[in-house]
Parts: structure tokens; C-alpha cells; sequence
């Protein structure tokens, strides 16, 4: 256990002791060989990486399993997505031969899930496709778009696991999974939803959640679903 200002990062690999990444003060500190993130940063014109990106971006980057827990607003979302971009690119295997998508989004709503297209489209990597998926939208429209090939799924869990149960589409090419406002989607009772969803998805991904708060049914759910997991914590946190 670290602390760095108000950040704690919690090292749970049990038996063994991990280096915990030093955090970045600068966004070239981690994408200095990723252009095309910088030049997108810098059209945006951000000063600097919120405490959550400092800390979580040389986690995730490393392939470490990540949990971080901030309130809304502390800039979880571009956390994930920015080292998402990067896994993707990196993928030994190219996107046509993988037969599905590379990255997993899951968020409780629909607007939460639009708002994190929203992100990803803004900055886009690549030429990376994205589709949103939840319920409420038009079904034919999303089953269509996925069959064209996606690479980002960023989806609430009642309408994949319709889409994943009827089989139109295929989950095991994910290897990058976000729980997004993973209190919250517990919250809506997803979690039997959710469990089915990670039942195709291979076990060997890399897995990012981010919640506000740590109650028990999170603990839980990180327990199941990441793999030797390092917890960032932002702000105060009643353990
Ligand atoms: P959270 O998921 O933690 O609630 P978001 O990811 O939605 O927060 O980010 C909240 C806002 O902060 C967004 O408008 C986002 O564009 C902005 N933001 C993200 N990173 C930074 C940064 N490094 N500097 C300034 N603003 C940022
Ligand atoms: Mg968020």
C-alpha cells in the first residue's frame, strides 16, 4: 500500500510482491509513443491526467488488472479507454481474423453507455469501429452493425445478453473488458446479466471496473471477475 496525495493504491496479488507503477504526472509520461493519443489530448487542450488517469493509465498499461474507485466526474472513463485503444492496436491477432470485437464496455444505462461513445468517438484510435448496445434502441439496427464487425462494444447487459443468447454476436475475440459503475449496475440487479455475458468471454482478458463506492457486492464482483487486481483509490474511503 502506497499513498500518493489523496490516492492509495491497494496491491491485492496475494504471495507475491508487484511493483506498483509510479504515477504519471504528464500525459507524454505514458503516450509519448502513442501520436495520434497525443495530438488528440492536446486538441482537446486537457492540462493534465486527473488523479485517477495518473495512477491507473501505468497500471492498465502493464496488462494488471485494475479497479478504480473515484467519484463521478474524476475522468474514469478515458482511464480505461485510452489503455483500451492501446490493447487493441497491440493485439497479435488482426481485427479481420479475430471475428469479433476486442474490447467490452459495460455500463448501467443508456446513457452512461452513450455518454462513453461519446468518448470513444471523440477520440478515436485507429479507425476503431464502436457500437452502442442497450435496450430501448433499435435491436435490427444494432444486430446489423455488429454483423458488419465492431471492434468496441460498449453496451448495457440486459440487451447484450439478448443479443449474445440469440447468437448474433460472438464475445470470445474480447480481450479488454470494462465494468463501468459497477455499484450502480449492481444496483439495477445486472449482476445475472452480467454473469452470463462473462461466461463467453475468455478468461484471459484483461479486465478494468470502476466504481464510486466499495460495498460488499463490488468486492465481490471484483472477486469473480478480475484476475490479481491493484485498486486505485481517489479520495476518502471508508474501508
Ligand atoms: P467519470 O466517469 O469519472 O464520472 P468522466 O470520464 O465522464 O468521469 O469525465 C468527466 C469529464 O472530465 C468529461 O467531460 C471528460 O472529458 C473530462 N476529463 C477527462 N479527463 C480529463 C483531464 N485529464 N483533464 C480535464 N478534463 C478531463
Ligand atoms: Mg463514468
Amino acid at each position: 500500500r502506497k499513498e500518493n496525495n489523496n490516492i492509495i493504491c491497494d496491491d491485492l496479488k496475494e504471495g507475491e510482491k508487484r511493483r506498483i507503477p509510479n504515477p504519471v504526472c504528464k500525459f507524454e509520461d505514458v503516450f509519448e509513443q502513442y501520436p495520434d493519443i497525443m495530438a488528440n489530448i492536446r486538441k482537446i487542450g486537457f492540462q493534465k491526467p486527473t488523479p485517477i488517469q495518473s495512477q491507473a493509465w501505468p497500471i492498465i498499461l502493464q496488462g494488471i488488472d485494475l479497479i478504480g474507485i473515484a467519484q463521478t466526474g474524476t475522468g474514469k472513463t478515458l482511464a480505461y479507454l485510452m489503455p483500451g485503444f492501446i490493447h487493441l492496436a497491440s493485439q497479435p491477432i488482426p481485427k479481420d481474423e479475430r471475428g469479433g470485437p476486442g474490447m467490452l464496455v459495460l455500463a448501467p444505462t443508456r446513457e452512461l453507455a452513450l455518454q462513453v461513445e461519446a468518448e470513444c468517438l471523440k477520440y478515436t484510435y485507429k479507425g476503431f469501429k464502436s457500437i452502442c448496445i442497450y435496450g430501448g434502441g433499435d435491436r435490427k439496427a444494432q444486430i446489423n452493425v455488429v454483423t458488419k464487425g465492431v471492434d468496441i462494444v460498449i453496451a448495457t447487459p440486459g440487451r447484450l445478453n439478448d443479443l449474445q443468447m440469440n447468437n448474433f454476436i460472438n464475445l470470445k475475440s474480447i480481450t479488454y473488458l470494462v465494468l463501468d459503475e459497477a455499484d450502480k449496475m449492481l444496483d439495477m440487479g445486472f449482476e445475472p446479466q452480467i454473469m452470463k455475458i462473462l461466461i463467453d468471454v475468455r478468461p484471459d482478458r484483461q479486465t478494468v471496473m470502476t466504481s464510486a463506492t466499495w460495498p460488499d457486492g463490488v468486492r465481490r464482483l471484483a472477486k469473480s471477475y478480475l484476475r490479481n487486481p491493484m485498486i486505485v483509490y481517489v479520495g476518502t474511503l471508508d474501508l
